[in-house]
């Protein structure tokens, strides 16, 4: 049989948010790569058909939902979309956020409501459409995509990591309240990584690394096959579990 990790997900359908950048793109290739059919979801329509088209020229099956997400009609649909498209979602990467940073002070309540829409509601509303399927077919996965920031105070960073911290926070509820139905629900914690989003902070990204064991920030990749992980059979007795992918960052 051959060694290749392609029937990690054989017949299995996944949704992944913020999948036409970064992590999340990086995510949706990996899955397809290894068997997985993806609905690859964001704004960016040119972004979106692009990574369609790498992955199905890779021998992969995708295809791209366009989807504004920031309440639960938005978060709904677009689970609804994709479960119509593969018949059914066994996999959600709840990976779309936004991330801006600033002081207290200057935060303005369409800030602080922007932020906690897309990185609190939309995942709340997506799980709450798609683990009662997932839970009455007796089997799926779901990964939230956290931060390192969450387990930590720090300066100009505290409504993104409130954010993620009610994420973690609702990964742990989700083990508890869909794992007995055969749903494990985790999520992975990544340091600095290089991404589209980040690319705005340059040398300031290599700072926020250089205190953690690897002194680097992190790949999306290297961020995508801890979430691949989580998603898959190999990773079926981990359950609630908040696994961090930031260079050991928060070990030290
Ligand atoms: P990114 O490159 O900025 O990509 C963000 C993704 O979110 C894009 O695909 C974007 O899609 C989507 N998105 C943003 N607003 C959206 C909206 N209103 N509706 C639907 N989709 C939306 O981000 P990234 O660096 O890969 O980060 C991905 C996740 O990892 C985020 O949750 C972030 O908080 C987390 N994270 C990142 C880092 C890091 O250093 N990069 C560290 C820790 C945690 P469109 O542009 O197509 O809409």
């Amino acid at each position: 049989m051959s060694e290749r990790p392609m029937s990690l997900l054989p017949g299995m359908t996944a949704l992944v948010t913020g999948g036409t950048s970064g992590i999340g793109r990086a995510t949706a290739i990996t899955l397809a790569g290894r068997g997985a059919r993806v609905a690859v979801a964001g704004r960016d329509q040119r972004r979106g058909r692009q990574v369609v088209a790498d992955i199905t020229e890779a021998g992969g099956t995708a295809d791209f939902f366009a989807a504004d997400l920031h309440d639960e009609p938005s978060a709904r649909k677009l689970a609804h979309a994709a479960a119509a498209r593969f018949g059914r979602i066994d996999v959600l990467v709840n990976n779309a956020g936004i991330f801006p940073f600033g002081p207290t002070e200057r935060t303005t309540q369409a800030d602080f409501d922007a932020v906690f829409a897309l990185n609190v509601r939309v995942p709340y509303f997506l799980v709450a459409e798609l683990a009662p399927a997932m839970a009455r077919r007796g089997h799926g996965a779901i990964v939230n995509v956290t931060t390192a920031a969450a387990a930590y105070g720090a300066a100009a960073l505290g409504l993104y990591g409130a954010s993620k911290a009610a994420l973690v926070l609702l990964t742990k509820a989700w083990a508890a309240e869909y794992g007995p139905h055969g749903v494990r629900v985790n999520a992975v914690s990544p340091g600095p990584t290089r991404t589209e989003g980040t690319a705005p902070r340059g040398a300031a990204l290599d700072q926020a690394a250089a205190a953690g064991p690897a002194r680097r920030p992190g790949t999306a990749q290297e961020v995508a096959e801890a979430i691949v992980f989580l998603a898959s059979e190999p990773a079926s007795f981990v359950h609630g579990a908040v696994l961090p992918v930031d260079g050991g960052r928060t070990a030290v």
